[in-house]
C-alpha cells in the first residue's frame, strides 16, 4: 500500500502525536457487518471538520488498510502481514467493528491488534450529548475519561478449567509448596499484574490531564481484596504521579490536609477509590470525578456503566493506544443483521475520529463535531435508535445523519 497523495507520517512517541503534517496519512479499516455504512457516514464529516476548522490549510489523506472479512477475501488472512507493516509505518488508524465468531474460529482481531501493536491503553471518554436519552436526571454532570489497562489482569489468558491436568497440577503446586487449601476440583485463572504496565498506564493519563487541563486523576482499585495485584495498581500509581509529576500533581490527601480542600492553582489530583465505591460514586457525585485509571477488568466494566449513563454504547467513541500506535474504534459491534442498510447510528465512530482529531492536536476540528452532535438531535434529526426514544424525532439513514452533521457545523 502507497501513501497518499502528498501525505506525510505522523510521529508518534510515549503515546502521543509528537510531529503531525498538514496533510497527515491516516489509516482506517473498514471494518465487518455495519463497518462500511458507518465509515461512509463517518468519512465525510471529519474531511468537513477539518475544511470548516483549517479552510484547506490541513486536510487528512485517508489510507485503506485490509483487516477482517473484506481482508480475508482479498488475500486469505483475516490480518494480513502487510497491515500490520502499515500500521506499523503510519501509526495511526480509525477502524470499524471486527466480528468474531463465538467458539472457535480465530481468536478477536481486536484483541490481536491491541497486542501486537502494544496497545496498552483504552480510552473512553464518557460525555454527555444534549438531547440523547440518558436514564440519568443530571446526566450532563458525567464528564469523564477512562484509562483502561488493556495487556495484562485477567485478560492475560491464563486459564485452566476444572479437572484439567494443568488445573491439578497447579493446585498441587499451591497446596504442597505454598501451603494453599485450594479445592482440587477448581478451575484457575491467574492475574498477573506488573509496575511497568501499571505505571505506564498512569503515566499516560497524567499526561492527558495535564495536557488537557483535567482536574483529577482516580485510581480505580480492589486492592483492599486483593492486595497485591490492585493493592499494588495503586501503590504503583502514587508512585508515578508523586515521583514523575511531582510538581504538577497533588494528593487528595494533600490537598485535604494543607490546603483545606482547595486545589492548589494548575494542580492535576491524585485520589483512590475501591471500584465498588467508584460505581456508586459515578452515580452519586459524577461531578468529582474526571479522568479514572484503572486496571483491566475493572475498566471494561466501568467504561460501558458510564456509556449506558450517558445514553448507551451507540454514541461511545473509543482509543487504543500505546506508545507508538493509535487506533481509534467505534466501541459497539458489527451488528451484522443490519449491514448494508444504511441504518445504524455511525456516532461512535464519528466522535472516536473527533478523539482522533484531538490527538493530532487539532481541537478546533473536533469542536465543530462535539458542537452539531447536539444541534442535529436538538432539530429531531437521528437514526432508528435514537429516534425511538426522542418523542417527535425524524429517523434518518446512517448517511443522512452524517451529511446533517455536517450541514449544522
Ligand atoms: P453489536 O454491538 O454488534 O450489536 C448489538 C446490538 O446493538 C445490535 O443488534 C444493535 O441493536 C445495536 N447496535 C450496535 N451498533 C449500533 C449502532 N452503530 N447503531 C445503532 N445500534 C447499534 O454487538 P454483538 O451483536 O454482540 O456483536 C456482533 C459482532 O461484533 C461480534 O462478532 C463481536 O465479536 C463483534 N464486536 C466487535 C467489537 C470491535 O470491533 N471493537 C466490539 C464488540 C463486538
Amino acid at each position: 500500500m502507497h501513501a497518499g497523495k502528498n501525505g506525510e507520517k505522523v510521529t508518534v512517541a510515549g503515546g502521543a502525536a509528537t510531529a503531525v503534517p498538514e496533510q497527515p496519512v491516516i489509516l482506517f479499516i473498514e471494518g465487518d457487518g455495519t463497518g462500511p455504512d458507518i465509515w461512509r457516514a463517518a468519512q465525510p464529516v471529519l474531511d468537513a471538520a477539518v475544511a470548516k476548522a483549517y479552510g484547506g490549510r490541513r486536510a487528512i489523506i485517508w489510507q485503506e488498510v485490509l483487516a477482517g472479512e473484506k481482508a480475508f477475501q482479498a488475500t486469505g488472512s483475516y490480518l494480513p502481514e502487510e497491515s500490520l507493516t502499515t500500521l506499523r509505518e503510519y501509526r495511526v488508524a480509525i477502524k470499524g467493528p471486527l466480528t468474531t465468531p463465538v467458539g472457535g474460529g480465530f481468536r478477536s482481531l481486536n484483541v490481536t491488534l491491541r497486542q501486537v501493536l502494544d496497545l496498552y491503553a483504552c480510552i473512553r471518554p464518557v460525555r454527555y450529548y444534549e438531547g440523547v436519552p440518558s436514564p440519568l436526571k443530571e446526566p450532563w454532570k458525567i464528564d469523564m475519561v477512562v484509562f483502561r489497562e488493556n495487556t495484562e489482569d485477567v485478560y492475560a489468558g491464563l486459564e485452566w478449567p476444572a479437572h484439567s491436568p494443568e488445573a491439578q497440577r497447579l493446585i498441587r503446586f499451591l497446596n504442597e509448596e505454598l501451603g494453599c487449601q485450594v479445592d482440587p476440583g477448581a478451575a484457575i485463572g491467574i492475574k498477573p499484574m506488573t509496575a511497568r504496565c501499571s505505571k505506564r498506564l498512569v503515566r499516560m493519563a497524567l499526561r492527558y490531564a495535564l495536557e488537557r487541563g483535567r482536574r483529577s486523576v482516580t485510581l480505580m482499585h480492589k486492592g483492599n481484596i486483593m492486595k497485591y495485584t490492585e493493592g499494588a495498581f495503586q501503590n504503583w500509581g502514587y508512585e508515578v504521579a508523586l515521583e514523575e509529576f511531582e510538581d504538577r500533581v497533588i494528593s487528595e490527601a494533600e490537598v485535604a490536609s494543607r490546603y483545606h480542600w482547595q486545589v492548589p492553582e494548575g494542580k492535576v489530583v491524585i485520589k483512590d477509590r475501591l471500584a465498588d465505591n467508584l460505581f456508586q460514586q459515578v452515580l452519586l457525585r459524577p461531578e468529582e470525578y474526571d479522568l479514572i485509571a484503572t486496571p483491566n477488568l475493572n475498566g471494561d466494566y466501568i467504561s460501558d456503566a458510564l456509556a449506558a449513563q450517558v445514553g448507551g454504547l451507540g454514541m461511545a467513541p473509543g482509543a487504543n493506544i500505546g506508545d507508538e500506535c493509535a487506533i481509534f474504534e467505534a466501541t459497539h459491534g458489527s451488528a451484522p443483521k443490519y449491514a448494508g442498510q444504511d441504518k445504524v447510528n455511525p456516532s461512535s465512530v464519528i466522535l472516536s475520529g473527533a478523539m482522533l482529531l484531538e490527538f493530532l492536536g487539532w481541537h478546533e476540528a473536533a469542536r465543530l463535531i462535539h458542537a452539531a452532535i447536539p444541534r442535529t438531535l436538538k432539530d429531531g434529526i437521528a437514526t432508528y435508535d435514537l429516534a425511538r426514544q426522542l418523542p417527535g424525532a425524524r429517523e434518518v439513514s446512517c448517511s443522512a445523519f452524517g451529511q446533517a452533521l455536517v450541514e449544522r457545523m
